[in-house]
């Protein structure tokens, strides 16, 4: 179970997150929904202190950390239960698709290059980055595959919870469907889940809940089918409608 409760954030004396909860089940996914602006990247990033919450709790396998009070230590486990997937994919430039998910096996779980280059290959089968292209840099390739080589490295490390922020937002619209299949089928192994994102279509398959943070707040949380098909918040509403009009002018 990972437990959540009231996270606060300021910059710069401007309240960005106002006191967030969410407690999630092991093997749940969640999606975040929400406008541009309204905190849905700096809450993901306390999550798992890649930014430092200035007030609240979270637990995550057992491992608590308090914002403020928790030692470099305690913090330091707490983002060893969790892996992070970035809307840029954040790859090292300088290593290859594989080495990219070799680092992880070797650097985070000491494991010898020989095993962490098996386990590498059987991660990159399972994002399905084709066999001929695992010796690329990440310059040379897609997108698409630039994230599915991030997924892979999140895998690597066997975490209790992988945050994917807006993973799909930064690549071509004909490469999207196949990332979204590569999550779908982590969602289905178990994995617990935390993802920002816009695919309202991808939220309402695959997220057992869907959270709606406006201004900082949750204004709705509930099943996706409740959420997205009945939604009892104005807020929500308006921010589903804007949200499907813009598609439909996409699409
Ligand atoms: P979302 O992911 O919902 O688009 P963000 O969490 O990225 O929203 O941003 C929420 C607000 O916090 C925005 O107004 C943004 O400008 C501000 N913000 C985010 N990161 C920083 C930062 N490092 N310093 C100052 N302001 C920030």
């Amino acid at each position: 179970m990972i437990r959540i409760n009231n996270i606060k954030k300021k910059y710069n004396n401007t309240e960005i997150l106002k006191g967030i909860d969410l407690n999630v089940e092991d093997g749940k996914v969640v999606a975040i929904i929400g406008p541009s602006g309204s905190g849905k990247t700096t809450f993901l990033r306390c999550i798992n202190h890649l930014e430092s919450p200035d007030e609240g709790v979270i637990s995550i396998g057992g491992k608590r950390v308090v914002a403020g009070s928790s030692k470099k230590k305690e913090i330091l486990e707490l983002q060893r239960k969790t892996a992070f997937v970035f809307q840029n994919y954040n790859l090292f430039r300088n290593k290859t698709a594989i080495e990219n998910v070799m680092l992880a096996l070797t650097v985070v779980k000491k494991y010898p290059k020989k095993k962490a280059r098996e386990i590498a290959e059987e991660l990159l089968d399972k994002v399905s980055l084709p066999r001929e292209r695992f010796e690329y840099y990440p310059s040379s390739l897609s997108g698409g595959q630039q994230q599915r080589i991030a997924i892979a490295r999140a895998l690597a490390l066997e975490p209790e919870l992988i945050l994917l922020d807006e993973p799909t937002s930064a690549l071509d619209p004909e490469l999207v469907d196949g990332v979204l299949d590569v999550i779908k089928k982590v969602a289905k192994e178990g994995i617990t889940l935390i993802v920002v994102t816009h695919e309202l279509s991808f939220a309402a398959e695959v997220a057992d809940e869907v959270v709606f943070i406006d201004n900082g707040e949750v204004v709705e949380k509930g099943r996706a089918s409740e959420v997205l098909g009945r939604p009892r918040e104005l807020r929500t509403k308006t921010f589903l409608r804007s949200i499907q009009r813009e598609y439909s002018l996409i699409g």
